[in-house]
């Protein structure tokens, strides 16, 4: 793997200037040395977007799809490659790197080849088309460094977008291999380009250049607001998949062993550097012991599973909120988990009894922490669980089906699971309020890369 190259207009460019170290944060190793490309090879690589937009658009949805497809496959030829890319970048134990960091792009990405077609529809005297939106620049944080790259990249392309995209430097290394599979399999010189680089460079000029005609961002809120302010100038497209402080709420009729086992598993999978984590369980006062009790004894069971956090920054963030947390805690706390002496292995926390206004319970922390908090009735849940800046996934545990229905209705966010159902990846994937705007996933994200035009007939 190299990482000393940006890829535009069809040729890996040598990037001079400024570096920095990988860091394998499980043994805290230096792996290799990342070059940071500057704002000229963005603008360059806008250029180079633009030149091919025509070209590209112009293939027709068919033509593209038959690329992709041959992408796709060449992606799970070199699953383990990616999986094995993805541990050392930012630390996700192999088998859930395997299953999650790979496996879902997949489903994702054969999800948007499903649903791809060409739509016109007649809407009294007018013939209603989709046009690819132009330029796209993608975004990308490092928690999932493949999926959120493929959740971007593949509908933008689908749709006739060129595309820049500028990962996360922290974990570049998915979006390197991706860069090589898309460059053997036919997409056309410019049609595709990988800028890695430091936010406040790359994607900042990205945001900001009237040459981009959408930006379409994944990472945390406060970026997100940075990214839609320096798009306002050229009144670009702005997509934010931000942060999020999701609750699983356990109606007093749940099923309350499962329904703690899912929502702790929810919690910390992928070390809790989720943006749907399950981070807050709601639970009726009279169960709060009970419920607070078994989620430390799922916690403590699933301790040696987890990986460590991605980074340094990330380790003493999430201990910052441990140390100055304001609850009891069922299990954990800060410092390092016991028999890891290197790595940025954090102990997986449970707090209980904890308020909603808590700093815990309104703040996304990003690591394996999960506040319990008991609630008094229905409404006084319903309240609790719309009660943060966030709306992005969450749950809801009951026997009675239609009741748990109803209450997710209620729900002020994006994505709701109802009895711990099975991830879709056809169903529109996005936040309600500071959690951003704009979905991904299947037709709904596919459009998302779309204008709309409506040709009057006479
Ligand atoms: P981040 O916001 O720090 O960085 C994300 C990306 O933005 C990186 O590529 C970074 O280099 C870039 N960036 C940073 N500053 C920028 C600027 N001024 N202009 C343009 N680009 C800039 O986020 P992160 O720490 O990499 O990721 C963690 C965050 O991502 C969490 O808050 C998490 O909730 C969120 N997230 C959201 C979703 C979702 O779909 N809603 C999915 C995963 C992660």
């Amino acid at each position: 793997m190299r990482y000393d190259r940006a890829f535009v207009g069809g040729e890996w460019v040598q990037i001079d200037g400024e570096t920095m170290d990988l860091v394998d944060p499980a043994t805290e190793d230096v792996f290799a040395t990342l070059h940071l490309a500057g704002a000229p090879m963005a603008e360059a690589a806008i250029e180079a977007a633009r030149a091919a937009f025509d070209g590209w658009s112009g293939t027709g949805t068919a033509g593209r799809a038959a690329i992709l497809r041959r992408v796709r496959a060449a992606v799970a030829d070199r699953a383990d490659e990616f999986a094995a890319h993805i541990t050392r970048d930012m630390g996700c134990p192999p088998k859930i790197a395997a299953a999650v960091q790979v496996g879902t792009p997949l489903a994702v990405l054969d999800g948007y080849l499903s649903t791809a077609a060409e739509v016109a529809e007649q809407v009294g005297n007018s013939l209603v088309v989709r046009e690819p939106v132009g330029v796209v620049a993608a975004i990308t944080p490092w928690n999932y460094p493949l999926h959120q790259v493929v959740a971007k990249v593949m509908p933008a392309l689908l749709a006739g977008c060129t595309v820049v995209l500028k990962p996360s430097e922290t974990a570049p290394s998915a979006a390197i291999l991706l860069t090589e599979i898309l460059a053997a399999e036919g997409v056309p010189a410019g049609v595709f380009n990988l800028v890695v680089g430091t936010g406040p460079v790359v994607g900042a000029t990205l945001s900001a250049h009237p040459g981009v005609d959408m930006v379409s961002f994944t990472g945390s809120t406060a970026t997100g607001r940075q990214i839609a302010r320096s798009a306002a100038d050229t009144v670009k497209r702005v997509a934010l998949e931000l942060g999020g402080k999701s609750a699983s709420v356990l109606l007093p009729d749940a099923d309350l062993a499962k329904a703690v086992k899912a929502t702790v598993a929810n919690a910390f999978l992928n070390s809790g550097q989720t943006c749907t984590a399950w981070t807050r369980l709601l639970v009726h006062r009279d169960q709060h012991d009970e419920v607070a009790a078994l989620a430390g004894e799922f916690a403590e069971a699933m301790s040696g599973r987890l990986g460590p956090l991605a980074s340094r920054a990330q380790w003493e963030r999430v201990q910052g909120y441990l140390e100055q947390a304001d609850a009891t805690a069922i299990t954990g706390g800060p410092g390092r988990l016991a028999g890891r002496d290197r790595g940025y292995f954090c102990r997986p926390t449970v707090y209980a009894g904890v308020r909603p206004d808590a700093r815990i319970a309104q703040e996304e922390i990003f690591g394996p922490v999960l506040s319990v908090l008991p609630y008094a009735d229905e409404p006084d849940a319903l309240a609790i669980a719309n009660g943060t800046p966030y709306g992005l996934a969450g749950g809801v545990w009951s026997a009675d089906r239609d009741r748990a229905l109803a209450f997710a209705r209620r729900m002020r966010t994006g994505q709701v699971d109802v009895n711990g159902a099975r991830f879709n990846p056809l169903a529109p994937f996005g936040g309600y309020g500071q959690s951003g705007n704009g979905r991904e996933l299947g037709r709904h994200g596919l459009d998302e890369f779309t204008e709309l035009k409506a040709i009057q007939l006479d």
